[in-house]
């Protein structure tokens, strides 16, 4: 028996068995072994909550990541324990690239999926909307392969509980470049002016810093043009040196000593500064996290953007939470995955963020109901507290998802635990 961790180190188990298959076969012989144990599918283990834990069997697909074809309609087929990080390698090599992406890229193509994980962009959907067929093995070892319809919507946000996908279609688009522009504002004027900034930018990107008015834009277009050079020391020196390494220490800090965490915004605010580079899309929108944190992050209805973060930002003050991590505020496109946290609506997420060693737990509490009561609904791989009651209330067609988990997986192999709070039982 040996333990597994997230990538936060805080949500731990000991699985009686973790299964690496190199196959399909492989596979089937596990899953078929495993009859009246949970099975829980891992990927890079970059959730924050239990989505992964179990005493059961975990079964990390890590072998199976390899790029099976491209065809004519920039459609790649690939086994989905491919890293983002290789995916977009191979898709260049390919003069390919996916539309969007969120700000690592060190998740599995099957974990990232099945958490709805995106990024930003109004005009731009999340990573699971370039799904276009799934291939997915069901608790009796058989396999399916989804190409449409009900089937399709769930298994695309699945959450892991319909069984193991194997492979992906991704209906992919030619490789482009992004401009990146950052600077610093003010509050107000962004959220007067956030119609316009979103109507202009093609992937706009806030970080508030709370205990300030002052607001971090990252503004990034598409082009056509070629990446700009950059100094490998420079580049070393912002991203690893800068953004990484004094910010690393600067949220540490913040954490062990919470009286601090103020000044320490407002330290950051004040040293932002503004900054421009060109670059291939997945070099842009990804880039390393080095500094542990915990999170919390809800979907919300576009229209609510202003009130939730002037309604965030009061709460800290109000309630005294020392906080030196900016307040993350990105957009998308309307999504119809049954379980697509921005199913149905444009959406704006606000995700919060704490360091590891920080009082996480107060400041979530507080600030989630405001969440919730502005029409939220959580990004299923960070932190939250809904239960199934509540989720099913959320989603206008949790029912039909339901019906899908039902035929895959009737015995309920792949709930238990975490993801029976999620989801409730098993109806067959
Ligand atoms: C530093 C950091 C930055 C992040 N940035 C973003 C961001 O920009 N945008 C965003 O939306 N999220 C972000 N996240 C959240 C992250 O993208 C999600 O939690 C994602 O699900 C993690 O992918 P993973 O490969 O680690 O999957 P895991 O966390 O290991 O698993 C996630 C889910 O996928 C399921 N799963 C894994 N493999 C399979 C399979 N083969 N078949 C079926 N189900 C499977 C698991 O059962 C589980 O339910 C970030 C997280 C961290 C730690």
């Amino acid at each position: 028996m040996s333990e597994w961790r997230n990538w936060s180190g805080q949500t731990s188990c000991a699985p009686a068995l973790v299964a690496r298959p190199r196959t399909e076969d492989e596979l089937a012989f596990t899953l078929r072994r495993s009859a009246g144990r949970t099975v829980r599918p891992i990927g890079s283990s970059h959730s924050f909550t239990e989505l992964c834990v179990t005493d059961g069997v975990q079964i990390d697909i890590a072998e199976l990541r390899h790029v099976i074809s491209v065809d004519e309609q920039d459609r790649m087929r690939v086994q989905a324990g491919i890293t983002l990080h290789e995916l977009n390698r191979q898709l260049l090599r390919h003069g390919l690239a996916l539309p969007n992406l969120g700000d690592i890229d060190t998740q599995t193509l099957a974990g990232a999926a099945a958490t709805g994980t995106h990024g930003t962009g109004l005009g731009f959907g999340n990573i699971s909307q370039t799904i276009v067929s799934v291939r997915i093995m069901a608790a009796d070892g058989t396999v399916h392969e989804i190409t449409g319809g009900d089937e399709l919507r769930a298994a695309r946000i699945s959450l892991g509980a319909l069984g193991v996908v194997t492979e992906f279609t991704l209906q992919c688009v030619p490789s482009f470049r992004l401009y990146r522009r950052q600077s610093v504002h003010d509050l107000d004027s962004v959220l007067a002016d956030l119609p316009a900034l979103l109507a202009d930018t093609d992937h706009l990107e806030l970080y508030l810093f709370p205990h300030t008015r002052r607001v971090l834009l990252l503004q990034s277009t598409r082009t056509d043009e070629s990446p700009w050079p950059r100094h490998p020391v420079k580049h070393w020196v912002e991203r690893d040196l800068v953004e990484n390494g004094a910010l690393g220490a600067l949220m540490w800090t913040a954490g062990r000593v919470p009286a601090a965490a103020p000044r320490i915004s407002q330290l950051v605010a004040a040293l932002a500064g503004s900054n421009e580079s060109q670059d291939e899309s997945a070099a842009v929108f990804a880039s390393p996290r080095k500094v542990k944190f915990t999170e919390m992050e809800y979907s919300l209805p576009l229209a609510n953007a202003g009130e939730a973060i002037e309604t965030a930002l009061a709460t800290i003050e109000r309630n005294r939470h020392r906080v030196a991590f900016p307040l993350e505020v990105r957009f998308t496109q309307a999504d119809d995955a049954l379980l697509a946290p921005a199913y149905g609506r444009e959406s704006v997420y606000l995700a919060v963020h704490q360091t590891i060693h920080g009082q996480w737990e107060p400041y979530f509490r507080d600030l989630e109901p405001i969440l919730i009561g502005l029409g939220g609904r959580p990004h299923w791989g960070k932190r939250h507290t809904l239960t199934a009651d509540q989720l099913s209330e959320r989603y206008p067609e949790w029912q039909t998802f339901q019906d899908v988990r039902a035929r895959l997986d009737p015995a309920g192999m792949f709930s238990g635990g975490y993801l029976s709070r999620l989801l409730g039982p098993v109806r067959p």
